[in-house]
């Protein structure tokens, strides 16, 4: 949108689009001062990438363990149960997502102590052997730092490894902020900004896409928040290995970060979820409300202002409950279709990687 006014922007004329570049940190601070303008653009921008259609995927949320060696502060996942799942346990899991139409399995877990990259493949591989069809979606960065040093090998081999094994693609989580201070601070034994900028984009040239994600409502500022956006934006700049972009609004129950974050409003939920849209256009097309952290009817207000995607069905949760999240841990395809409806889009199931099913 360069050489075009904010005001020009806001008011969605068709000319104020046709660039391809990004809106200034200056203009995204002067519209998130600005509600109504920046609803309205991020509502044009939706429907200009997206038409009227909202998507979702049918997915198997599988949490294999929650032993973990770190000391998140936002954490309550951590070692709240002292489980891990056996490989027999994770594929009846894998067996009962496929018997409900899943197309993804998505794999996730605490740090757990000494796990190496074999023992990371050996799960895909399982999984993959019995239901050779299913997309595996797996290992954060962290986890992919955390198995390579566990095995004395490079991030590069163990991505290597993993994507031989079957892995499809990564979620971008243990994102937090993309600022020091603030990870120094929130997360300070998780991988630095540059670190998580090397994994992903390592993960991108090998033809491993992922997502992008940000935890945002706790102790960092607005700039801050402007900071992660545009270390998002210059790795898809590169790469255009992000699938899409997930808000993940911090919950504070039983976490140390708790007592001292600010929270958010909805009002402030809706902004930040526009302001992605705004900010991140025309670089990630699809920008994602997680239902089962904001609750079904917040995510599906969302889709009036700039989100065109509301994630998977999961099955299971378990780091938003740890946390105290209230909301189910399972919406059915019909559910979601119904939430979308309900706002006036139309659903589509997707695929993991944005083809429709
Ligand atoms: S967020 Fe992940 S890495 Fe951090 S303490 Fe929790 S389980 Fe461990």
């Amino acid at each position: 949108m360069a050489g075009t006014s904010v005001r020009g922007a806001a008011d969605g004329s068709v000319d104020s689009c046709r660039s391809q570049h990004c809106l200034d940190e200056g203009q995204l601070k002067m519209l998130w001062h600005q509600p109504l303008r920046l609803f309205r653009l991020a509502n044009h921008l939706r429907e200009k990438s997206c038409g009227d259609f909202v998507s979702f995927v049918v997915n198997r949320n599988i949490n294999f363990t929650d032993r973990c060696v770190g000391c998140c502060k936002f954490c309550a996942f951590k070692d709240h149960a002292g489980y891990t799942l056996s490989t027999e346990e994770i594929l009846q899991r894998a067996a009962a997502g496929e018997e409900l139409g899943a197309t993804e399995i998505c794999l996730q877990g605490g740090l757990a102590p000494g796990m190496a990259v074999e023992d990371y493949c050996e799960i895909l591989e399982s999984i993959k052997d019995s239901h050779p069809r299913m997309h595996l979606h797996a290992y954060s960065p962290m986890e992919v730092l955390h198995m390579s040093r566990n095995s004395g090998i490079s991030v590069e081999d163990a991505l290597r490894q993993l994507k031989q094994s079957g892995l499809g693609s990564m979620p971008g989580t243990a994102a937090e902020i993309l600022v020091d201070r603030v990870r120094q601070d929130i997360c300070p034994q998780k991988l630095t900004t540059n670190q998580w900028r090397e994994i992903v984009s390592e993960a991108h040239l090998l033809g491993i896409p992922t997502t992008s994600t940000m935890l945002y409502g706790h102790v960092e500022t607005f700039e801050d928040r402007l900071s992660h956006l545009e270390v998002l934006r210059e790795i898809q700049s590169r790469t255009k290995g992000f699938t899409e972009f997930v808000l993940l609004p911090f919950i504070p129950g039983n976490t140390p970060l708790g007592p001292y974050s600010r929270g958010c409003d909805l009002l402030e939920h809706l902004k930040m979820h526009a302001l992605a849209r705004v900010a991140l256009f025309p670089l990630i097309t699809n920008i994602q409300a997680s239902w089962t952290k904001l609750g079904r009817d917040h995510a599906a207000a969302t889709l009036h202002w700039g989100v065109n995607d509301l994630g998977g069905t999961l099955m299971e949760e378990n780091i938003s409950r740890s946390a105290g999240s209230k909301e189910a841990q399972y919406l059915s395809a019909e559910e979601i279709c119904e939430l979308i409806e309900r706002s006036g889009k139309r659903p589509v199931q997707r695929t993991t990687l944005y083809s429709r099913v």
